[in-house]
């Protein structure tokens, strides 16, 4: 019983009592009463009876003298004498009687009186009873007459009052009775209802006993079946009394026969498997000692059949006042073929990273592959270009396709290998403080050409950004701008293409924005995300008629994600298209790197001319014939003294042999690559002291993990192939120039 339940009795048994001992102190008041009456009325009847006798005896005593002097029999005289006894006896027990009562114990007191004088009286009459004369005897019957009248009168006053007081105990027991009778229903009724409520509290108290030892019942029930029916297992350690409970899954699990005997905790340790059970158990200590807010860990338990079964352990503690575990239920579940599937997964991962990997390799070796010819194919077409004058009409023209086609392959090789290096995670930017102006002036050299072959026109409008410096990747934010201005101007064959570029707030930060609009063929609404999908085109008519890979937009969106920027699209189909490139506006950090960079090739060729010496030499390292041709033809053309070694090997060697001003170091070759040829003149370098030769590397593996290579390896910078010749003229510039200055 609870301590409401326990209260509510007592509360109950109190006031029972107290009803019952207000009913039992008022019945056996109102009997005490009742019994009082009772003997006053008997006490009356008593008098009644006495008094009333009295006047027989009276009677009697008359008769009895009138028989003596009648028959002069003595046996009247002695009945005479026993009725006057007897009369005084009545007169005295009527004393005792009435004793309280002083009027009529007065009465009592004539009436005796009377008596004495009557008895008197009559026994004279009985001494002189020959020599009477009958007057006197008459005389002598009027004042016995009077004397036993008056005794007679007075008797009858005391009867009189006390009938009056019979008839009044009478009422006053009729009373009492009817009062009692009262008090008894009411104390009983109140008994009853008392008794009734007290009933049907306890009738309650059960029913909801009932109730709770009914829904007790069934939520063992419940999770009797839930335990039955689920395959965990379950342990329940008394940690105070050290005694354990283990469900029949528990033994199921690592399938053990059932044994409700087994309590012990050791059971479990000693089937965790003995690689997890330090970390299992000091796991479970230290969330049995307060030290963790749930519990939950694997490990493996040891199957009869000598497999490990993975197990996965939860379970909630009740904690003491210390703060300590008491009690701990855990279930276990059995995760073995999830851990499993995780494995196969991991291992599926592995092999998906390594297929990736293989397809990185591939790509970077295709690149290489295509690059190296291509550098060749596209330095001879840029020699061509430079002495076309020298050609015919026709054979210019040619030198036109090949031109336009080379610079196709180029952006093709390059946009698969961004998108290789974007999808591998692998494209990392190359941030750093430019003027806008430049950049935007160098795109719409190239673009307005473009236009205008076309006939349509093109409008770039900066000047809400004239002289304002950015901070960010140059090379990339003009490969977005050109792809997204060649596009405009592709798909438009009428009116033409507008840029503006501006600053715009966006929630409190500075965003550049680039809208390039057209008044081209436009793009459906459905096709917006299509359009930004890789190798999808709107329309495969489109594809058909103006050519492309589909690679284009996807690339500038993931670029200008990668800067924490967007691409966003809006069009109408047969009206046009705007394409708008934000970007965030970065903390400019850079200085004087902004510094202008001479485009005229005629002018490095003049400084380069102008910061070797005469006894200057470049070592060309390089196993591919055409890329040699190329190279040669351009430090000939430099009147450059150079020398041209086929692997690394002979390069360490004709190193070592000469002295030269710059290496511009090749990396796939035969017999040695260029890292190793790099490491091998490091390394002497060091040994003997020698001053450091600048080394420039030219690799078509275009992937960051390449550029990294060189640079470990001791090169000193690195240019990716197809080698542009401008640039590789700056980069040995920087190398003279500093050592000159030096
Ligand atoms: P590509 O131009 O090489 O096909 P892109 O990724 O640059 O690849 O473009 C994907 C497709 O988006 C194009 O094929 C074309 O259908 C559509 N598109 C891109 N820019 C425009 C534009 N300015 N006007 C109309 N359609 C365009």
């Amino acid at each position: 019983m609870d301590n409401t339940a326990k209260r509510n009795f007592i509360l109950f048994t109190l006031l029972l009592v107290s009803c019952s001992s207000v009913l039992i102190f008022s019945v056996v008041k109102g009997d005490k009463s009742l019994a009082k009456t009772d003997d006053l009325v008997i006490e009356t009847q008593e008098v009644i009876t006495q008094s009333e006798r009295l006047s027989f005896l009276i009677e009697g005593m008359l008769s009895a003298q009138r028989g003596y002097l009648i028959t002069g029999n003595e046996e009247f005289v002695e009945e005479y004498e026993n009725k006057k006894a007897e009369v005084s006896e009545r007169i005295a027990s009527l004393s005792e009687l009435i004793a309280e009562n002083p009027s009529q114990m007065s009465r009592l007191a004539e009436l005796r009186d009377y008596f004495t004088e009557f008895s008197k009286k009559l026994e004279e009459r009985a001494n002189v009873f020959e020599p009477v004369i009958e007057k006197e005897i008459l005389f002598d019957v009027q004042s016995l007459d009077n004397l036993k009248n008056n005794i007679m009168r007075i008797n009858n006053m005391m009867l009189k009052e006390t009938y009056e007081k019979l008839h009044g105990r009478f009422k006053l027991l009729g009373e009492r009775k009817k009062q009692y009778l009262k008090t008894l229903l009411f104390s009983v009724g109140i008994g009853t209802i008392l008794l009734l409520i007290f009933n049907g509290y306890l009738l309650l108290v059960q029913r909801s006993k009932g109730h709770i030892a009914a829904s007790l019942k069934e939520a063992e029930e419940r999770l009797s079946i839930a335990i039955d029916g689920s395959d965990d297992g379950i342990f329940d350690w008394d940690i105070k009394n050290n005694v354990v409970f283990f469900s029949r899954q528990f033994f199921d699990m690592i399938g053990e026969k059932f044994d409700p005997a087994v309590s012990s905790i050791n059971y479990l340790k000693q089937r965790i498997h003995e690689d997890d059970l330090e970390k299992a158990w000091s796991y479970i200590e230290q969330y049995l000692d307060g030290g963790l807010s749930e519990y939950r860990q694997s490990f493996r338990m040891k199957h009869e059949s000598g497999r490990w079964v993975w197990v996965q352990s939860r379970g909630k503690a009740l904690f003491g006042a210390d703060n300590k575990a008491t009690r701990i239920v855990c279930i276990h579940t059995d995760i073995t073929h999830t851990v499993k599937a995780q494995e196969r997964l991991k291992a599926e991962k592995m092999e998906a990273e390594d297929a990736n990997r293989a397809k990185s390799e591939f790509l970077a070796h295709m690149s290489h592959e295509i690059r190296t010819p291509l550098t060749a194919i596209n330095g001879i077409v840029e020699i061509f270009e430079r002495t076309k004058d020298s050609f015919n009409e026709k054979q210019q023209s040619l030198i036109g396709t090949l031109k336009s086609s080379t610079s196709s392959l180029i952006d093709l090789i390059n946009d698969i290998l961004d998108f290789s290096k974007i999808e591998s995670g692998e494209l990392e930017l190359d941030e750093h403080g430019f003027s806008l102006d430049e950049v935007f002036e160098n795109v719409i050299s190239m673009m307005a050409l473009k236009a205008s072959e076309k006939g349509i026109s093109f409008v770039f409008d900066y000047s809400a950004l004239k002289g304002q410096d950015f901070y960010g990747d140059v090379k990339r934010i003009r490969q977005i701008l050109v792809n997204l201005i060649n596009n405009a101007i592709k798909f438009t064959d009428d009116g033409g293409v507008k840029i503006n570029a501006e600053l715009e707030d966006r929630e409190g930060n500075p965003f550049l924005r680039i809208n390039v609009s057209d008044t081209g063929i436009g793009i459906d609404p459905e096709d917006f995300d299509l359009v930004f999908q890789r190798f999808k085109q709107a329309d495969s008519s489109v594809s058909r008629k103006y050519g492309g890979t589909g690679l284009g937009l996807p690339i500038s969106k993931n670029l200008a994600n990668l800067m924490g920027g967007d691409i966003f699209l809006s069009s109408q189909p047969g009206k046009g298209s705007t394409f708008s490139l934000l970007l965030p506006v970065k903390i400019e950090v850079h200085s004087a790197s902004t510094e202008k960079q001479d485009k005229s090739a005629l002018k490095i060729n003049d400084k380069i001319r102008s910061a070797l010496s005469n006894d200057n030499k470049i070592l060309v390292v390089e196993d591919y014939e055409g890329n040699v041709v190329l190279l040669s033809y351009m430090f000939d053309e430099l009147d450059v003294v150079y020398d041209v070694a086929r692997n690394g090997a002979d390069a360490v060697d004709m190193w070592k042999k000469n002295h030269y001003d710059v290496v511009l170091m090749d990396i796939q070759m035969p017999v040695m690559d260029g890292f190793s040829a790099t490491k091998h003149i490091r390394d002497f370098e060091a040994a003997n002291n020698i001053e450091r030769t600048p080394i420039i590397g030219m690799t078509a593996h275009a992937l960051v993990g390449d550029k990294d290579k060189c640079i470990e390896s001791g090169m000193d910078s690195y240019l990716p192939k197809p080698l542009v010749e401008a640039d590789l003229k700056r980069e040995i510039l920087k190398y003279v120039k500093a050592k000159k200055a030096a």
